[in-house]
């Protein structure tokens, strides 16, 4: 027997299984969020899934937004974190922390993220509704535990009670009915036809650069340079445009 090509094969499996396990879990917290939108009301409530758009004023070309409910009350944008663990985070950190039994991993705040997310839709609905109420929707899969995040610029909530947060923030009406079908054909109307590939590649080169920058005392954000700061909390690099540029180095990048 061929024990090479045996292993070879056992290896494709294995990694066949993983991407189907990761494209799987995202597709259930999709289905989720669909499901729990079910509630509110259709006429005054449309659901995108999933659409990448051009962001104009962005540092990458295209973003990826995971749902967006076009409704009478604005726009609620939502991004969905398939994450287990005890997840601490606050509002104006760069990173939040996931903590499981045996390991402890930084990701991107999500409330930046998705601000980032409502920035590009506003840049391609700012001309024909600029006065826009936008919202914001952080919601993790049943498993994660969020009872430690306090934070007020977005609704971080389950997957589950999506639609309770959204009646919840749904105050004041904006727009007519009329203007749903009108901002769901802008929108579609400026979905990148970037590939997934090519997006990713871009993430890749953006973050590159920015690191590069920053080994050279360079602000990645405004090309200001990096200088230490005296904080609440100690020690830090940070820009020296604040309060201008709020820019800071997170500790796992510089040392
Ligand atoms: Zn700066």
């Amino acid at each position: 027997m061929d024990w090479e090509r045996v292993i070879e094969f056992f290896l494709v499996v294995i990694l066949a299984l993983t991407l189907f396990r990761a494209k799987f879990k995202g597709d259930i917290g999709e289905l989720a969020v669909a499901y729990m939108l079910k509630g509110l009301d259709k006429e005054k409530y449309r659901i995108i899934h999933d659409i990448k758009l051009n962001n104009m004023g962005g540092s990458t070309s295209s973003t990826q937004i995971d749902h967006i409910v076009i409704s009478t009350f604005g726009i609620f944008v939502i991004e969905t974190k398939a994450y287990k663990g005890k997840i601490y985070g606050k509002e104006k950190s760069r990173t939040w922390t996931q903590y499981l039994s045996n390991q402890k991993n930084n990701f991107m705040n999500p409330i930046f993220q998705n601000y980032a997310h409502i920035r590009a839709i506003e840049d391609i609905l700012n001309d024909t509704y600029p006065e826009m109420t936008y919202h914001s929707i952080i919601a993790f899969s049943g498993e994660a535990n969020i009872d430690s995040i306090e934070v007020t610029k977005a609704k971080v909530c389950k997957i589950r009670y999506v639609s309770e947060a959204i009646k919840d923030l749904s105050r004041e009406e904006v727009i007519g009915k009329e203007d749903i079908g009108k901002i769901t054909e802008i929108l579609e109307k400026n979905k990148s036809n970037q590939t997934d590939f090519a997006h990713t590649r871009e993430i890749k080169k953006v973050k590159k650069e920015s690191e590069e920058k920053i080994k050279a005392n360079i602000c990645p954000k405004c090309g200001g340079n990096l200088v230490e700061r005296e904080g609440k909390y100690g020690k830090f690099i940070g820009c020296s445009n604040f309060p201008k540029c709020r820019f800071v180095v997170s500790k796992n990048k510089k040392s």
